[in-house]
């Protein structure tokens, strides 16, 4: 979908909420009484349960429950945060939707960060994968608050831990090798230390794939996690082969967080990173992006 054909598919609040209804039907919306059967009470956008009475707004449940925007201001931003590879900050999406107030936007792009990192958590990485930590710039002023709690990286850094599930081909006729990769995770770390490492490989990886991480002391445990760990020493060579993929999603990630948001809070860098991934995990979805996204939205809350 492009911007035009957006504008004429969702031209009203109307479009939109009958759309965004249609979808949450396809779903299913379950009572508290655990019934799924629903009047449809068009005046009031809600649902009420055919066996309890109870009713349920369309946005409630949803990660438009509790938002005072419109169906309409929703979609565009959906829209709009689907259809860049760059990416908005919630400024520049303001401005877009002529809204008046900053608060409102930046609250509605974070809940869809949530979740679009929500829905990633449901995937596990297999196979080969690469793991590394990148170090991504932070806004210094919350590092001095925090100094001493967290502490570990250089300061106004904050270590990520990056994986990538990577395949080597080879070529039959020439003999050259080469690497594809596939889905990728990236997640902020508490510390160096290796439990926040080996917390977040039990979450993220399968226990049957094989690890390719450096020889930091970091990941001294991550081979009672997997089937194989192999580590290699730090050298140019590790980070252009064995590493390719990871170093790759490093650079490509602060160049892309650093374009749109000039400051990062710490605490925002998951957020930033969990639009980042998911986009990039989806690279070819083109258009359908559109519609995952409406369909995360209603789900992962
Ligand atoms: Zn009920």
């Amino acid at each position: 979908m492009n911007i035009f054909s957006f504008g004429v598919e969702f031209s009203s609040e109307e479009d939109c909420i009958a759309h965004f209804k249609a979808q949450r039907d396809k779903i299913g919306v379950t009572c508290k009484c655990k019934k799924t059967d629903f009047f449809w009470i068009k005046s009031r956008l809600s649902y009420e349960c055919k066996s309890c009475k109870k009713r349920i707004t369309l946005k409630s449940g949803t990660i438009l429950e509790n938002s005072n925007l419109s169906f309409l201001i929703w979609y565009k931003t959906i829209f709009l945060m689907s259809a860049t590879k760059k990416g908005f900050s919630a400024k520049e999406m303001q401005k877009q939707l002529g809204l008046k107030r900053y608060e409102p936007v930046w609250s509605m792009m974070h809940k869809l960060r949530k979740a679009m990192g929500r829905r990633d958590e449901k995937y596990t990485l297999e196979g080969m994968i690469e793991m590394d930590e990148g170090y991504f710039t932070v806004e210094s002023a919350e590092i001095e608050q925090e100094k001493g709690i967290r502490g570990r990286g250089a300061p106004g850094k904050q270590n990520v831990a990056v994986m990538a599930e990577s395949t080597p081909l080879e070529d039959i006729e020439t003999g050259k090798t080469s690497k594809s990769c596939r889905y990728f995770k990236a997640k902020v770390l508490e510390d160096h230390r290796a439990e926040g490492i080996n917390e977040t490989v039990k979450k993220s990886i399968e226990e049957s794939s094989i690890v390719f991480t450096d020889q930091s002391t970091s990941y001294v445990d991550i081979a009672d996690l997997v089937e194989v760990h192999i580590s290699e020493k730090s050298t140019k060579e590790t980070t252009k082969e064995t590493l390719k993929w990871v170093h790759i999603f490093i650079s490509n990630a602060k160049r892309n967080l650093l374009g749109n948001y000039h400051k990062i809070k710490r605490k925002n860098l998951q957020l930033y990173l969990d639009e980042f991934v998911y986009k990039l995990n989806r690279r070819y979805f083109g258009e359908k992006l559109f519609d995952r996204l409406i369909i995360a939205s209603i789900t992962a809350v």
